[in-house]
């Protein structure tokens, strides 16, 4: 079963695997529980207000104001803004430079 990488979809997007799919995931995820490669919290900070007003952010059960999970790549947004080489697979994060890219209500 082939799913499409969101991360890659700039290139037209790769299907991949989905045991490549799942291990990505739970890489992600134990790099999150453990600390590793994990963002400042600033970057934190501001990655998770921009997913809590992004269309893709589906809202958490306990507080819908929250998005808990991003529609455009799956991936679980508490532990994903934490990651510092993650990346907006719609390019709604600022870039570790701090050069802004568009914010999400800035599209059309
Ligand atoms: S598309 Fe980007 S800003 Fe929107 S929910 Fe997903 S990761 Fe967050």
């Amino acid at each position: 079963m082939a799913r499409r990488c969101r991360k890659c979809s700039k290139g037209g997007g790769q299907a991949v695997s989905l045991r490549v799919f799942l291990w990505r995931g739970v890489k992600g995820l134990l790099k999150a529980r453990l600390g590793l490669d994990r963002a400042c919290e600033d970057v934190i900070a501001d990655r998770l207000a921009r997913c809590n007003e992004c269309a893709y952010g589906t809202p958490c059960l306990k507080d819908r104001k929250v998005a808990c999970r991003c529609q455009a790549c799956g991936c679980w947004l508490q532990s994903k803004v934490k990651i510092k080489s993650e990346t907006c697979p719609e390019g709604f994060w600022e870039d570790e430079q701090g050069d802004a890219e568009q914010r999400p209500e800035e599209l059309g």
